[in-house]
């Protein structure tokens, strides 16, 4: 004993550059190595985690950002500091990094009470070269008026360019971005409820920004956020993995002495106790192509539980959250979703602890006006069920377990999400052991549970009936929701413009040519620091599965005592109404009874023996023909090795002929929630829906894709809810199921040894064997493309608009390329990359205004996005210009050298060892060819990216354009500039 003490203060007094140890200990459930230092002299806090035989090495610095505004100072502020520092005085350094390293992931996030900036790479060199970007960026960051202009708010000149004074518009990144992200409904509730919930302190200011009220702020008060906010005081740090930690403590040394030490910013104060429950009610959008119109309005009563420092308490209401509300066995489920007043539950249901106070909320969405007080009641009827019934053991068990699986299962985020997970409770003053001891918790609760079996349902009464911290919020949709926002825009464009003189006016242009001459100069990145071509491995390990029976395939894993249970279907010969059943019967399929369970078993009796189990739809490719493609239909479930037993016969329940239990009503009620779900989550990732659309026009990829997960696969959703007549869909799927159940299956297993004699028995079983038709015989049945191919030498162009009711543009481009095998598809990669970074960032995020533009090259097409974007048809016009930039070689084979370094950064992004070898095993990949791809991308040169550039983008066979966003504006915008508009008129769509 004496010498563990010795050891651990002579350990604890130990120096490491100027960083002293303050704590150390280990987590043994989860193999952790865990050391808390102080820098001396700053005080900042940094706390590295070693985990053994981790490849993957994070960093990320938490700062405390408490605004008192909702001008979104915090949010600018991050965009600010990436946008150049004293050792790197370039724009956008960031921007810049992702193209000169291999990180696999890089970001800066604003979340209500902090702001944090981390990364992950496995390369040791380019760990340190992030490093020192970030923190010159972090620390020291130039923080110009020109880019206050271009990332806050400022007043410029139109879309259509021309300099007319009186036609001058608001703009800036984050105020475009805050208007796409307050006009998700979403997003709108949550930040409304967080609100209702913590009125008093600065939770009622939305730290992303009030897109009204962002004009209000000014260049100085961002400044002096900055100084009071981003010092090494206020400062945590977090780093993971196998780090070279001496280097690593002298760089941050280095840049922690060199800026004043600062304090730490104001601690967040616990909403102060309420003698009564209070109300809240606000307005929302209205959405044209909701499910039912009339229902369109949210409720939901919030709760604050206890303070997020509270560890033993925060883990209680995570698993009381969990009982209450996950899944049809829940009595919250029962309660609200099944009354059928709404059809999904409100953002935010669940327990949560991102704020001082965790809190929990239920309720509904999609509502009548008048339901939404019952709502309300029906939280309450809810919690007094559970409180009268209880919870069953097994529920109580299937969470606990789910616990005890996520400590083994790895996965390729595991440092960085850890670091997302601590970083906010350490600010509000978590116990950073008690934090990660999250297996000590569960044997705990088992101890209490056994003393007292009420354990957990006695915590209702003090959490929900006695508590006076509640709030009742609705939000109500209203029609001219968007139209109320475009005035207030217009009216306070008008007051700033009022308030300008001609000279004023005058400088506005100015500073409109400055930014313009800036963002058009080259810019000097020699001073950052950069990885290379050659830093990437020329060759690298693949993973190839061993066949271990007729249709089986494993892979050896080490250690975790996991078995993972991979299964594919091939959709050879399905029709096309079969072909669109295939989103409703993915979305089905696990949430219906199965087997002896009904659809509240199921759940928790998978749950108790594994991970849970997926069903997705996929796609095969012919590699030789982009008009060929094929719909999969993919299993996947793991669990504990020695629950095998348990999870196979469950398995069998989802691939056997009468397996599920098709209940008309309760597909009425899946697919009600998924069509509100899939809806409400189109804002959020339009510019992916916006480019599957352009692509749907231009190979039988894209065309199926659409088909499986494009609006039009939400389009099928609504349509079947619409038509309300379960019965004979149950009827189509039921047959649509049978017929799937009886073709050819294979299996990937990955385990510590081969599974295959348990298994095969199973597999074999229940398939008549393997079917002779060759894997690519049948192609995705798309008449379109027989039907376009006599055309090819006359180009085809298509114009489609969405309108959804959104008050900013995804637009996107697809044309057609090369198959899969070809040559060229490596060149092809390596352009999108380089025009995306080099070419549309500039125009459409930079000039234009967007929060995001790229390109990829998918599935025989090249594509282009724009994300949340002011304009319409001039990026369209950015697209076209984007090929000619190519073309007159405005680039070095420097950019070709960093479009390389980025594709990588896709190519090598770590993988879980549950997923090695899943591409080789689905696709039939063999070694060769995965080398033979590898090797075409690191030799491509810009010589390659003149000749594709021009053999398919300059006069593209098939072109197809997409626009989700306002229609009106478009049309007007078209009309204004008939150079742009072309014979063919856009068709106009809707969901
Ligand atoms: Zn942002």
């Amino acid at each position: 004993m004496l010498r563990a003490g010795q050891t651990l203060s002579r350990r604890l007094t130990s120096n490491l550059q100027g960083f002293h140890v303050v704590n150390q200990f280990d987590v043994d459930d989860l193999k952790l190595k865990v050391t808390e230092r102080v820098h001396q002299q700053s005080e900042a806090k940094w706390t590295h985690i070693d985990k053994h035989g981790e490849t993957e090495k994070v960093f990320n610095i938490c700062f405390r950002t408490v605004p008192f505004t909702d001008n979104g100072v915090a949010h600018i502020l991050e965009h600010l500091v990436l946008c150049g520092s004293k050792d790197y005085p370039v724009r956008d350094p960031f921007f810049k990094m992702i193209n000169r390293s291999l990180n696999s992931f890089m970001n800066a996030m604003t979340g209500t009470d902090y702001t944090m900036y981390p990364f992950q790479t496995s390369n040791e060199q380019d760990f340190q070269n992030l490093l020192a970007v970030y923190l010159d960026a972090v620390f020291q960051p130039q923080l110009r008026y020109i880019d206050f202009n271009q990332e806050a708010w400022r007043l410029g000149e139109g879309d259509d360019g021309s300099d007319d004074l009186d036609q001058l518009i608001l703009k800036g990144v984050v105020f475009n971005e805050m208007k796409g992200a307050m006009a998700d409904r979403d997003q709108l509730f949550f930040r409304r409820f967080i609100a209702a919930m913590c009125p008093s302190g600065t939770y009622q200011y939305n730290s992303g920004g009030e897109p009204m009220a962002i004009p209000s702020l000014t260049y100085e008060e961002l400044k002096k956020f900055h100084a009071d906010h981003y010092s090494p005081a206020n400062a945590h740090i977090i780093t993971f993995g196998d780090v070279m930690l001496e280097d690593t403590a002298a760089h941050m040394n280095k840049t922690l002495t060199s800026v004043p030490k600062g304090a730490p910013a104001q601690e967040i104060v616990k909403e102060a106790s309420w003698t009564n429950s209070r109300e809240s009610t606000w307005n929302g959008p209205w959405n044209e192509s909701a499910n039912d119109v009339t229902k369109q309005s949210t409720a939901a009563v919030g709760f604050g539980i206890c303070d997020r420092n509270d560890t033993w308490m925060n883990f209680i209401g995570q698993i009381l959250g969990s009982l209450l509300s996950d899944g049809p066995s829940s009595p919250l489920y029962k309660e609200l979703i099944e009354s059928g007043l709404g059809s999904e539950y409100s953002p935010g249901t669940g327990f949560w602890m991102y704020l001082k106070d965790s809190i929990f909320a239920a309720g509904l969405q999609d509502v009548a006006e008048e339901d939404l007080d019952s709502v309300q009641e029906l939280v309450f009827s809810g919690l007094r069920r559970a409180q009268e019934e209880g919870f069953p053991q097994d529920r109580i068990d299937a969470i606990l377990h789910q616990i005890e699986l996520s400590t083994r299962h790895q996965t390729p985020k595991f440092g960085l999400n850890l670091s997302f997970g601590v970083h906010p409770g350490i600010l509000h003053g978590a116990d950073m052991k008690e934090s990660l001891e999250t297996l000590s918790y569960v044997k705990r609760l088992k101890e209490e549970l056994q003393k007292n079996p009420k354990y957990l349902v006695d915590f209702i009464e003090p959490f929900f009936f006695q508590n006076k911290h509640v709030s009742r919020v609705k939000m109500i949709a209203q029609k001219d929701y968007e139209d109320v926002q475009t005035k207030l825009e217009e009216k306070l464009t008008e007051k700033k413009v009022s308030k300008l003189s001609k000279r004023g006016k005058l400088d506005i242009l100015d500073l409109e040519m400055e930014l313009e001459e800036e963002q058009l100069a080259t810019p000097n990145v020699e001073c950052l620091p950069t990885l290379s071509v050659s830093d990437i491995p020329a060759e690298k390990q693949s993973f190839v599965p061993s066949q271990v029976g007729e249709n089986m395939h494993w892979l050896k894993t080490s250690g975790s005592g996991l078995t993972y249970l991979r299964a594919m279907i091939q959709l050879d010969g399905l029709s096309k109404r079969e072909t669109e059943l295939l989103p409703l019967y993915e979305t089905l399929l696990t949430r219906i009874g199965r087997g002896e369970y009904d659809y509240r078993q199921i759940g928790v009796a998978q749950n108790l023996i594994s991970g849970g189990f997926s069903v997705k739809t996929g796609i095969l490719t012919d590699r030789n023909d982009v008009n060929v493609a094929t719909p999969t239909i993919d299993f996947y479930t793991y669990g504990l090795d020695e629950k095998l037993d348990e999870i196979v016969p469950i398995f069998k329940t989802l691939l056997d002929a009468d397996g599920p239990d098709f209940n008309g009503e309760r597909i009425k009620t899946v697919l009600n929630e998924a069509y509100s779900n899939a809806n409400g989550g189109i804002v959020g990732v339009g510019h992916q829906y916006s480019m599957a659309f352009s692509h749907s026009n231009v190979t039988a990829y894209g065309s199926l894709n659409e088909t499986l997960s494009g609006l039009t696969a939400i389009k099928t959703m609504k349509t079947a809810v619409e038509t309300n007549d379960f019965d004979s869909l149950s009827n189509e799927i039921k047959q649509l199921h049978a017929k799937i159940s009886s073709m050819y299956l294979k299996t990937l297993v990955h385990s510590d040894c081969d599974k295959s004699p348990k298994l095969a028995s199973f597999f074999n079983s229940t398939r008549s064997g393997k079917v002779d038709a060759a894997p690519h015989d049948i192609s995705f049945d798309s008449l379109e493309r027989i039907r376009l191919r006599p055309f090819i030498n006359n180009p085809i162009r298509y114009k489609s608009t969405w309108n959804l009711g959104f008050p900013i543009n995804f637009v996107s481009r697809a044309v057609s390329t090369v198959h899969d095998a070809h040559e060229d598809v490596a060149p092809l990669r390596i352009l999108s990359a380089m025009m995306g970074s080099k070419f549309l960032l500039r125009e459409i995020r930079e000039f234009g205004g967007a929060y995001g533009a790229g390109a990829s090259h998918v599935g025989g097409a090249f594509r282009l996005f724009s994300y949340r974007d002011p304009s319409g048809l001039s990026t369209l016009a950015k697209y076209s210009k984007a090929v000619e930039w190519v073309q007159k070689q405005d680039w070095t084979e420097r950019d070709v050298n960093e479009a390389i370094l980025k594709v990588f950064q896709g190519v090598d992004a770590p993988i879980a060892p549950s997923s090695r070898g899943v591409g080789i095993w689905k696709n039939d990949l063999s070694v060769d060819e995965i080398a033979k791809r590898r090797h075409e991308l690191l030799s491509v040169t810009g010589s390659d990216l003149l000749r594709v550039n021009e053999k398919y983008l300059m006069n593209p066979t098939i072109r197809s354009d997409t626009i989700i966003g306002p229609q009106e504006a478009l049309l007007r915008q078209e009309a204004d500039n008939p150079m742009q508009s072309q014979t063919e008129a856009w068709k106009q769509l809707k969901l």
